[in-house]
């Protein structure tokens, strides 16, 4: 079993709290959630492709990053960091080139994992950050890029799995332009569709979603989904 610490990081209210609770709990509030201390959440997963189990301890801010006051005990032996921005608000992704991106290179060590998550996904209709330009930010600075949406679930064991591989396997590969990785990348995608399928149904029926508009975004989600 690998532990992995892994910090959740960007502006107040992208939704850092509740993609925590979303994929730690299965849970999602529509109210904006205090987090009240320093808080943490275990989640294990394995990882089929490197035959690896992985324990994620997710470390959620007590809402320092409103006062830019995250100490270095939050930073302090994290191997993953996930940096959220809310699509609907420009000035959270900006925020997330200007200064988180520093933050966690200035406080972190050299290989840690750096992950985007572009959450609210399900607000696509008013997003006012281009996928694209994140995505090609992203690409720039060596970060994988994930669409999300603490409240229909899109995308947040992509986010893990993907983080968690990454942090086992350097190398591991999660760009469009990535040759011949991207074919066993997309088996292996296809196989773990298959596998969540029933799931995916389960959490539509709890969440009372139509089940056509998430068909809508699922096929965004596919069609910008890479590997
Ligand atoms: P934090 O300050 O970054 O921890 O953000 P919270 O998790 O407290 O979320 C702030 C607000 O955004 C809450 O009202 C959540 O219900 C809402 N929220 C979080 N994630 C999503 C999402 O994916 N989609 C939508 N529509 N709302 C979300
Ligand atoms: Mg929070």
């Amino acid at each position: 079993m690998l532990n992995c610490k892994v910090v959740l990081l960007g502006e107040t209210s992208v939704g850092k709290t509740s993609l925590i609770s979303r994929y730690v709990n299965n849970t999602f509030e529509t109210n904006s959630l205090t987090t009240t201390g320093a808080s943490y959440a275990y989640k294990t997963i394995h990882l089929k492709q490197y035959n690896k189990s992985i324990k994620f301890e997710i470390w959620d801010t007590a809402g320092q990053e409103r006062y830019r006051s995250l100490t270095k005990i939050f930073y302090k032996n994290a191997s993953v960091a996930i940096l959220c921005y809310d699509i609907t608000k420009k000035g959270s992704f900006n925020e997330i080139k200007n200064y988180w991106f520093n933050q966690v290179k200035n406080n972190s060590p050299n290989d840690i994992v750096i992950a985007i998550a572009a959450n609210k996904s399900d607000l696509y209709e008013i997003e006012e950050v281009n996928e694209e330009e994140a995505r090609n930010y992203a690409k720039s600075v060596g970060a994988i890029f994930i669409a999300t949406s603490a409240m229909n679930s899109s995308g947040i064991e992509d986010l893990f799995k993907a983080v968690g591989s990454k942090f086992i396997d350097p190398n591991y590969c999660f760009e469009d332009d990535c040759g011949d990785d991207k074919k066993d990348c997309d088996k292996q995608n296809n196989d773990e569709n298959n596998d969540n399928k029933t799931q995916k149904e389960d959490d539509y029926k709890k969440n009372n979603f139509k089940l056509e508009k998430d068909n809508k975004n699922d096929k965004r989600k596919k069609k910008k989904k890479c590997c």
